[in-house]
This record gives C-alpha cells, sequence and structure tokens, in this order.
C-alpha cells in the first residue's frame, strides 16, 4: 500500500516536471524574441497551432512522430528533450531533499530558472537578463532560509561563482582576444554559488568545464558559437547531488 503512495507520488511530480519543461520551452523560446506567452504552440515553418493532444509533454511529439502534421517540418528533438529533463530533476531533487520543503523550492526555482537560459543560449546564444533578475532574489532568499552550513556560504558561493568566471573570461579576452564566455554566463554562476555554496560551486566549474570540453572535442561535429549553459546546467546539477558525497572522500583520503 505504502509503496503504491510512492509510485503516484512521484509519478505525479514528474509529469508535473513534464508540463513545467514545456512551459519553459515556450518562455526560453518567446521571451527573447518579445512575443507573448498567451497563444498556443505553433509549428515554426506554416504556423499551423497545435492541438490538445499534441500540446502534451513527450506524447505530443511521439504522436506527431517528430514532424509538422501540415507542411511535415522537423520539430526539434530540443523540445521533448527539455521536457524529459525537467521531469526527471524535479523528481530526483524531490528525493535527493527528503522533505526539506524550503530546499525543494529553491531547487525547483534553480532547475526553472536553468532550463529556461538553456533553452535562450541554444536558440539565441544568449541568456536575458529579465530572468536572472526574476530568480535571483527568490533563490537568495530561499537559500538565506535553508543555509547549507552557515546562512552567508550562499553569499560567498555567488561571490566566487562569479570571480572565477569573470576571471576566465579575462583571461580568454587577453589570451585569444576575443569573448570566450558570454556575460550572461558569469552573472549566471553567482546564481549558481548561492545555491552550491562555496565549497561545492568550485567542484561545478570543475565538471561544467569537463562537460564543454568534452563535447566539443569528441561530439561536436560543426564550428562555431558553443553554447554553454547546457554544460553549466549539467555541471551544477551533478554536483547538486554528488558534491558533497565527492568532498567527504577526498578529505577522507587526506585523513
Ligand atoms: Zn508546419
Amino acid at each position: 500500500m505504502e509503496i503504491l503512495i510512492y509510485v503516484l507520488l512521484y509519478t505525479y511530480i514528474f509529469v508535473i516536471g513534464l508540463f513545467f519543461g514545456s512551459f519553459f520551452n515556450v518562455v526560453g523560446i518567446r521571451v527573447p524574441l518579445k512575443e507573448s506567452l498567451m497563444g498556443r504552440s505553433h509549428c515554426p515553418n506554416c504556423s499551423k497551432t497545435l492541438g490538445a493532444l499534441e500540446l502534451f509533454p513527450i506524447v505530443g511529439y511521439l504522436i506527431l512522430k517528430g514532424k509538422c502534421k501540415k507542411c511535415n517540418t522537423k520539430i526539434s528533438i530540443k523540445y521533448p528533450l527539455m521536457e524529459f529533463i525537467t521531469g526527471v530533476l524535479f523528481l530526483s531533487s524531490f528525493v535527493f531533499v527528503q522533505y526539506d520543503m524550503i530546499e525543494y523550492i529553491l531547487i525547483v526555482l534553480f532547475i526553472s530558472l536553468m532550463v529556461i537560459v538553456t533553452v535562450s543560449d541554444m536558440y539565441y546564444q544568449t541568456i536575458p537578463n529579465l530572468f536572472l533578475i526574476i530568480f535571483l532574489p527568490l533563490i537568495f532568499a530561499l537559500r538565506i532560509l535553508s543555509p547549507i552550513e552557515m546562512w552567508y556560504d550562499g553569499i560567498i558561493g555567488g561571490v566566487i561563482g562569479f570571480g572565477f568566471m569573470y576571471l576566465i573570461a579575462l583571461y580568454g579576452r587577453f589570451r585569444y582576444k576575443q569573448d570566450a564566455l558570454g556575460g550572461g554566463d558569469i552573472k549566471l554562476y553567482f546564481i549558481i554559488g548561492v545555491v552550491l555554496g562555496y565549497q561545492l560551486v568550485i567542484i561545478s566549474l570543475f565538471f561544467s568545464a569537463l562537460f564543454g570540453l568534452i563535447y566539443s572535442m569528441i561530439i561536436r561535429k560543426k564550428e562555431g558559437y558553443l553554447p554553454f549553459v547546457p554544460f553549466i546546467f549539467a555541471g551544477s546539477m551533478l554536483t547538486y547531488f554528488v558534491g558533497s558525497g565527492i568532498i567527504e572522500w577526498y578529505v577522507s583520503i587526506l585523513n
């Protein structure tokens, strides 16, 4: 009986996450163009609007077999992928925080911000300030209410995250005479530092850089702009889940 309740609860959180992911796709794609969030999703090529069932996250994509019904234009796999990632992260962080509801709201807000800016970065190579301005005060306030250890750990984390990224950007400009990192990435890392605290933020920088490096060296086929936010997202989430374990392990081998 108890298992059934858990299955229902987890399924519910996952599906809620799918719908939020679907909404974040819309926000990340429309807000940078200053388009209204109202109005139904439509094919970018022929403007055919989606039917009720086709609006359902992931299921809609499968029903349409990844193509517009009217003009056959391919629908990007990014849509269902971002929906799925949001669902998985809403659920896995719920399990991870173990009923600490303030921490859960904080991490859900963080996941929401990261999905939105990942979408914006992939489509337009930009992180609109508006998103950072909306989410920063909320995440900051929640981190004070749900401190990592001391109440100021998040603030130090933010300063370190921002400072590190700023130095990397300065180095890139000096060394390669071009901007490797955008201002948005640097500001975003302030928020990541607030979420992770000063110890984990450093681990997340390592993971983000590692993922970006692996992708650009092994998987990437074409040259040009590489959106860095997807790697920052992956690096910071992985750190959120396993970072404390890494620190404990590191301390134990030193002793
Ligand atoms: Zn179409």
